[in-house]
């Protein structure tokens, strides 16, 4: 249920294992309606590791390639106007990509229909009464549709997830965020170049909040502000035109410049929420299983949500590879990525404060150096948590998160005396670490 992301490349992964599929997505055709942005979901993403490994896996990374924008680190824009371009890793290839969300999608849609899945718009899931039955409405009418398996990716609204508020097997809790987030546009110059830096993501951190943009193939930006929904510095605070521009020349006054319809664009483009979700399970017996959003939505500040559906989908295609009782397989993924996707949801909620305010704070820099000398040094035992989420597919979430805890701790220690890398003790900090931490 749902060609978004993950509904359609999981779907390509079944046809590829010799199962009929058939998928039922609400939206129309997106294809037939190229450039339209459907609310609540961004306009490009960042992809990494899990996002690449998985299209690779399912044999369609060849289609997806020449769609990548590298983004190379992060461009830190602060207040007084100085740039700050941080490296996001340290080795070849340590990029991570901008991409077009509806672009991603048609593309996967198209390779699904190509594997012979059948793939029908426009009809909406609208009950679940009864085991491995959906009610289904489409323009010809109500229908029930019987599947021997089904599988819901149907986004972080999933109609039946929702359906279990407060009830056992799933137990789902939504925790929305007090920020909001809204999406405005850099235009590109009339030769189609770039206004800044093609190949990074940009961030202007603010404390409580902050813009960041990401780069399209057409050489405009599409711009993201996050901050509070309510509040003295809010989106609750900013609904005349003259507050949004005292605004912006206050905050982002080198952004301002590069957006010319600034208060159209604000007043006019919706507000979105964030949320996570957490379930304390994904099926119910074996009569359905959740995957990517609908079973773990997550605030975008680790840019994981997408890469993780997609990891759900290698790990769930493998594990039906290999047995073929399905509350095992229901079970055994359940049990794999249930902490995982934790993990990635505390660590996406962490990156937050990091990307707005942790960055400004003057020991974030030396951090970030050290963190690079030690993986240099100790690699098989150190590797900076950033690095083993986005660039370490085979580190799952829940180690990078633990040895996170662990490197944080150490780091802050070797750092508590000193704001300078060349008086750090490497003899000292390679015990400690041999210590604390066991090799990778
Ligand atoms: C602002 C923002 C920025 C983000 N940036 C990133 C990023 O940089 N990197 C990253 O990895 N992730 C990012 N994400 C997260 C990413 O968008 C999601 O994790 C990803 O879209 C999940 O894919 P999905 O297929 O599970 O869900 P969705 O993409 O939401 O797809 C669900 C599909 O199900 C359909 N559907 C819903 N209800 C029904 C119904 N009742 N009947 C039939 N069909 C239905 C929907 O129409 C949709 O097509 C971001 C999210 C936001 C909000």
């Amino acid at each position: 249920m749902g060609a978004g992301l993950c509904g359609s490349l999981f779907s390509i992964m079944l046809a590829k294992q010799g199962f009929s599929v058939v998928v039922r997505e609400r939206r129309i055709n997106p294809r037939s309606d190229i450039g339209v942005k459907e609310a609540g979901k961004s306009i490009n993403l960042a992809m990494s590791v899990r996002g690449i490994n998985a299209l690779k896996y399912a044999g369609i990374f060849k289609e997806v390639e020449s769609l990548l924008i590298p983004m190379k680190g992060r461009m830190l824009h602060y207040q007084d106007g100085r740039n700050e371009l941080q490296s996001y890793g340290q080795h070849k290839n340590e990029f991570i990509y901008s991409i077009s969300r509806s672009r991603l999608n048609h593309m996967l849609i198209d390779a699904a229909e190509n594997c012979g899945v059948d793939v029908k718009f426009k009809h909406t899931i609208v009950s679940y009464d009864e085991p491995q039955t959906i009610g289904i409405k489409s323009p010809e009418g109500e229908y029930k549709l019987k599947a021997e398996k089904i599988i819901l990716a149907d986004g972080s609204s999933s109609l039946i997830r929702r359906s279990y508020n407060d009830n056992d097997p799933i137990f789902p809790k939504e925790y929305i965020l007090p920020h909001s987030y809204k999406e405005l546009s850099i235009p590109a110059n009339e030769n189609g170049s770039f206004k800044i830096e093609k190949n990074a993501l940009h961030v202007w951190p603010r404390g409580q909040f902050m813009l960041i943009a990401l780069p399209n193939p057409e050489g405009d930006f599409t711009l993201t502000l996050f901050m509070p929904t309510e509040g003295e510095k809010s989106f609750s605070a900013l609904e005349k035109e003259k507050d949004i521009e005292e605004f912006f020349s206050e905050y982002f006054s080198d952004a301002l410049p590069l957006i010319p319809d600034l208060t159209s664009q604000f007043t006019n483009n919706p507000t979105g929420s964030l949320r996570t979700i957490r379930c304390k399970h994904w099926h119910d017996k074996d009569n359905f299983l959740l995957i990517g959003d609908a079973a773990h939505a997550m605030v975008p500040f680790h840019a994981q949500g997408m890469n993780s559906a997609f990891d759900d989908c290698v790990l769930l295609d493998t594990i039906i590879k290999n047995n073929n009782d399905w509350h095992d397989i229901y079970q055994k993924f359940e049990e794999t990525q249930l902490p995982n996707a934790n993990a990635i949801q505390d660590m996406a909620l962490e990156n937050y404060i990091e990307m707005r305010d942790g960055v400004l704070d003057k020991k974030f820099s030396l951090k970030k150096e050290l963190s690079f000398a030690l993986e240099k040094h100790l690699p098989s035992y150190f590797i900076p948590r950033y690095s083993m989420v986005m660039f370490h597919g085979e580190i799952p979430y829940s180690v990078s998160q633990e040895r996170g805890e662990i490197q944080k701790e150490i780091l802050d220690e070797l750092t508590k005396n000193t704001d300078n890398l060349n008086q750090i003790d490497f003899n000292q900090a390679e015990k400690i670490i041999k210590q604390k931490l066991t090799p990778l």
